[in-house]
């Protein structure tokens, strides 16, 4: 988060690096192989679009690949343990049982099965297996490069996940120093997991592949779906909630930038869909919204712009009331809805 102060973030910092450290390595470096994609410039890996079994029983399908959402998988024994309160699970609900989807699991380095699945006219679901001795990043890219893109691909956040790699812990290390699997090599912290999942799939989303993902890393079900989405939205792959770009704030910085961005939040955060940027100055804020819908600048020390996309409309607003008149702009342009009061609406289940 580039609101927080940076002290907060030496710890993920530092965390990242051990997570790189532990995961990278070269194992592909005598691999050339044919690409079916360009890593080099973004766009979503073109697959088919597919519909398999959903959830309930409906026999309701879901579609997924081509231009469809990227959907969010479960195991179905973590289904299972969240199954009777699928109606309080509210945004974070599962899509897709794993095992009744029809999954191929391969090895991107088996050339015969590669060959079999991309003979195949129609679409498939496919992944890597989970006992592949490849780190997750380029276990996928591997698979992306050579699978014809017609097959859909569920990413995973972890392979390997075996349970007796996280009872035996580090004595685990030496083999994985020959087999680095995964980014999980010892019992994992909710932040080392947290990690691994963001950087592994959030990696994979960024390069245009993916059409559902599996965060398996993490046993609780309820955490394990709300890191999946929220892993969605933050890699700008499928927007469920309220989304905030920030500058980091500098010597140019006109209000607090991380108490601002607290009340600006408590104030819009049940608008679904709507990208807000919060700008300390507008020397380079306004160049820095990205795609943002409505933007929050300050103009001047107290006073605050306000603006809708790239373009100020409202000018010098005293910072005590910049936060209400941005809520009017929003209402003025049709996307405020009033918040509903919250139920208890999802307890995680641990
Ligand atoms: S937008 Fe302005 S205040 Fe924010 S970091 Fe950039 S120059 Fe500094």
């Amino acid at each position: 988060s580039l609101t927080e102060d940076s002290p907060h973030e030496i710890p993920v910092a530092r965390a990242l690096i051990e997570n790189i450290e532990r995961t990278s390595g070269s194992q592909l470096s005598t691999l050339n192989p044919q690409l079916s994609f360009d890593p080099y410039s973004y766009q979503r890996r073109a697959s088919d679009t597919l519909a398999i079994a959903g959830i309930g029983n409906s026999g309701q399908r879901i579609k997924l690949g081509g231009a469809e959402l990227i959907r969010v998988v479960v195991k179905k024994a973590n289904f299972d343990k969240i199954a009777h309160k699928i109606e309080k699970l509210g945004d974070y609900k599962p899509e897709i049982i794993y095992e009744n989807a029809g999954i191929v699991e391969i090895d991107p380095r088996d050339e015969t099965a590669i060959a079999k699945l991309n003979a195949e006219r129609s679409p498939r679901f496919v992944t890597v297996s989970d006992d592949v001795d490849l780190a997750v990043i380029p276990a996928f890219r591997l698979l992306a490069g050579k699978l014809h893109s017609r097959h859909p691909i569920l990413l995973k956040d972890v392979l390997s996940r075996g349970e007796e790699m996280l009872d035996t812990g580090y004595s685990m290390l030496d083999k994985e120093i020959q087999h680095p699997v995964s980014s999980i090599q010892h019992q994992p912290d909710f932040l080392t997991r947290l990690l691994s999942a963001s950087t592994n799939i959030g990696s994979l989303l960024c390069d245009g592949i993916g059409d559902a993902i599996l965060a398996q890393g993490e046993e609780a079900p309820g955490q394990a779906l709300r890191l999946s989405y929220n892993i969605l939205q933050a890699a700008g792959s499928r927007i469920f909630k309220t989304d905030y770009v920030a500058c980091p704030s500098c010597g140019r910085t006109l209000f607090n930038l991380q108490t601002t961005t607290a009340k600006i939040k408590a104030a819009t955060s049940h608008l679904k869909g709507v990208k807000i940027a919060i700008m300390g100055c507008i020397v380079n804020g306004p160049g820095e919204m990205a795609d943002a819908d409505f933007g929050y600048v300050g103009g001047a020390p107290g006073k605050v712009n306000l603006y809708v996309g790239k373009t100020a409309v409202k000018f010098n607003i005293p910072e005590v009331e910049a936060v209400d008149r941005l809520k009017d702009l929003i209402r003025e342009h049709g996307k405020w809805v009033e918040p509903v009061p919250r139920r208890a609406a999802f307890e995680p289940t641990s």
